[in-house]
């Protein structure tokens, strides 16, 4: 491909309203362009980068024994009522309506379409088990699009769904993925950490994100530094020690003049925060609810949300707090009544604590549970930390930041049950089918590449997703000779099957080389009149800094093995 030709320009300015790395190189290099909030145009160099991660991950999903399919981005509303997921799914989901007024959804993820599909074409256990995908266009109305491809709202997905008799076939199914995945990433130049995601309300048994390491990624892993424990903070455990407070003493009222946030109730009783109980309001659909938990640790709102199996989740306010008789600063689980109590199972290893006695300025000392009051429910519903234990080992938890490159999940029956996917086994006895369901999304990998390949002058693209292979450079186009030999050599690397992104622009050897470095192609060829005088051309990979002279003669030869070999 000649520059002169091509459709997309580099900018030097960084685009003000990019606020990631991935963002900023993908506008400046001319690879996207935004349309609207999370709506993003592919130019062709950026659309060659997802040509290229949408054949890997097609060839590894066919290798696993995937059969591609393709299913409509419309779909019938009422296929995602009959599941409920339309509530689960909230204002993500994109809903229209007809010129006959029937509702519709774009399809944010497939499961009830494929489900419905499924129970078409299978009726006894012979015809499992099933791969099928398809590499397909997403919807999802996202509250805060950003980061470029990296939060969007439409968005090109690889999902595929497995189906199977029994859980020893799902967990088959799932490891065949779970390989495939970690091919794809290999294959794509992006290490990952497998780390066990949260499975949301309806279940499921086991569920992976695939995450890669980013300073800007959204995602917050939690990982043990002395054993293989790594999950999404959403999802991570850890050890909540036994709190030693002694043998339950009588309740005692204290005045705590002022004093409202725990650190200052625990700073004026000379208590650590660990001997202090927590109360937190939510509103979970609809409903206010009572959260309570040790002074020391705050609450994970994944977890809550999923054991109180809500659909919709949010703090309340201090006014819904009030109007449900809550005294702000002194709230207290003891002597509350009427409303939905739920704990954090902190509350059962600790003894003689302090909370709050639902009057103005006045605590309680020596509150022990379940003595002194009643919950509805008790759960971990606590957000896991940095230097808090490890659940498996005891070890010290770290956290790191970092970029969801995808999921993979155990998602049982729910939706086979729901719309009565069946199949009859060797006996005659009719079971719902056993779903796993996987997906990558390709832009955000595209994105995540570039978080982890670049410098400070632009892309370093694995050589596997790069756009071209080659960036040839012809320097001083006054010179006929200069011109001859890089006509020359474009039309040698052409016909050897090399992708070759040629620079016949008139323009300074500084703007190519920028250009080049910017665009991260992995490898520059430069002619000039000095190389010439030395009847070579210059070779430099984008990875290293030193460039190396080669014959002329010898330049295709040499640059088709670089090539093949597949060394960055
Ligand atoms: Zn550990």
């Amino acid at each position: 491909m000649r520059i002169s030709k091509l459709f997309g320009k580099t900018q030097r300015e960084i685009p003000a309203e990019a606020d990631t790395i991935s963002h900023r190189l993908l506008v400046r290099a001319g690879m996207i362009h935004q349309v609207a909030a999370g709506v993003y145009s592919y130019l062709p160099l950026g659309w060659r980068v997802l040509k290229k991660i949408e054949n890997i991950i097609r060839e590894e999903m066919d290798n696993a024994g995937g059969q591609e399919l393709s299913m409509p981005v419309l779909q019938p509303l009422e296929l995602w009522q009959e599941t409920g997921r339309d509530l689960a799914f909230g204002q993500s989901l994109f809903t229209l309506s007809d010129r006959r007024d029937r509702k519709l959804a774009l399809g944010p993820t497939h499961e009830e379409v494929i489900t419905g599909l499924v129970s078409h074409n299978v009726q006894s256990y012979r015809d499992l088990p099933l791969l099928l995908y398809q590499i397909q266009t997403k919807f999802r109305d996202e509250p805060r699009p950003r980061a470029g491809l990296i939060r969007v709202r439409e968005f090109t997905m690889k999902d595929l769904y497995s189906f199977d008799t029994d859980e020893e076939g799902l967990d088959q199914s799932y490891n065949k993925m779970l390989q495939a995945y970690r091919n794809i990433y290999d294959r794509c130049g992006l290490p990952t950490l497998l780390v066990e995601a949260d499975s949301g309300a309806i279940g499921g048994k086991d569920s992976h994100e695939f995450i890669v390491v980013a300073e800007n990624g959204e995602d917050e892993v939690v990982n043990c530094d002395d054993c293989q424990y790594a999950a999404n903070v959403e999802k991570a455990q850890s050890l909540k020690e036994k709190i030693e407070g002694g043998q339950p003493l009588p309740l005692e009222e204290v005045s705590t003049p002022g004093m409202a946030t725990i650190k200052e109730v625990s700073g004026f009783l000379k208590m650590p925060q660990n001997r202090t109980l927590k109360a937190v309001f939510y509103i979970a659909d609809g409903k206010l609810i009572f959260v309570v938990i040790r002074g020391d640790l705050d609450v994970n709102e994944v977890k809550l949300k999923n054991a109180l199996k809500s659909t919709e989740l949010r703090m309340a306010t201090e006014a819904e707090a009030t109007a449900a008789g809550i005294v702000a600063g002194a709230a207290s689980p003891i002597g509350i009544t009427g409303l939905k109590v739920i704990a954090d199972d902190s509350i059962t290893t600790a003894t003689n604590l302090v909370a709050g006695a639902n009057k103005p300025d006045t605590h309680l000392k020596n509150v022990n549970y379940p003595r002194d009051f009643k919950v509805d429910l008790i759960a971990d519903i606590a957000l896991a930390r940095a230097g808090d234990g490890c659940p498996e080992c005891g070890g010290k938890l770290l956290s790191t930041q970092g970029i969801e490159v995808g999921h993979i999940f155990k998602l049982g029956t729910f939706i086979s049950q729901k719309l009565g996917a069946l199949f009859v086994d060797q006996n005659g006895q009719s079971h719902p089918v056993i779903m796993g369901c996987y997906g990558i999304g390709l832009g955000r990998l595209l994105a995540a590449a570039i978080e982890q390949n670049h410098d400070d002058k632009g892309i370093i693209w694995p050589l596997t997703i790069a756009p071209y292979h080659l960036y040839l450079c012809s320097l001083y186009l006054e010179n006929p000779q200069v011109v001859a030999a890089a006509e020359n050599l474009y039309a040698d690397l052409v016909s050897q099957g090399l992708e070759v992104l040629y620079d016949d622009r008139n323009e300074s050897p500084g703007v190519k080389f920028n250009d080049a470095d910017l665009l991260g192609i992995p490898v520059r060829v430069t002619i000039s009149p000095r190389t010439l005088e030395a009847n070579s051309v210059e070779i430099k990979k984008r990875s290293e800094k030193e460039p190396q002279l080669v014959p002329l003669e010898e330049a295709a030869t040499r640059l088709k093995e670089l090539i093949t070999r597949g060394e960055n």
